[in-house]
């Protein structure tokens, strides 16, 4: 028997001092930075909790512990892949990722493929089964005010039972 399991992430990073942003992956130049203790990859963030919630896993904070110096500055394609191993481990296949990125600037379309080939290579996984969307929040609230940038994801999971 088999049976799918969807599991959803939700992330924030506050944007500080800097010049450049880790988004799903990929280094964007920008204004600003993302504060945060690995290397601040909401995205990424949202998605390895998605990983981890389809297969009530906990989440990114129960395994990679921001208290433990080893993590800062972490790369967090080591997040995602460790989530990639805990699916496999279960017997799991994942089918599907889509992340929606949460902000004003930067602009996500023009590194919206390399942000999905990046996904892909990480969780090994066709192109077309990982999607990456961008929205803004119309200038309202802490996101409208540049204050920080938020990802969502949701990810699907084949599991034997
Ligand atoms: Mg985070």
């Amino acid at each position: 028997m088999e049976e799918f399991r969807t599991g959803h992430g939700f992330d924030v990073h506050a944007l500080t001092a800097g010049d450049r942003v880790i988004l799903c992956g990929v280094e964007i130049p920008h204004s600003h930075g993302l504060e945060g203790h690995s290397d601040a990859d909401v995205g990424l963030h949202a998605l390895t909790d998605a990983l981890l919630g389809a297969i009530g896993d906990g989440d990114i904070g129960s395994h990679f512990p921001p208290s433990d110096p080893q993590w800062k500055g972490a790369s967090s394609d080591r997040f995602l892949r460790d989530a990639k191993a805990r699916v496999l481990a279960r017997g799991g296949v994942i089918i599907h990722a889509d992340v929606t990125l949460i902000c004003e600037a930067p602009k996500i379309g023009p590194h919206r493929e390399a942000m999905r080939a990046r996904i892909a290579s990480i969780l090994d996984l066709a192109i077309d089964r990982i999607s990456v969307k961008a929205t803004t929040t119309e200038r309202l609230g802490f996101i409208g005010r540049g204050e920080g940038i938020a990802a969502l994801a949701t990810a699907t999971v084949k599991l034997r039972s």
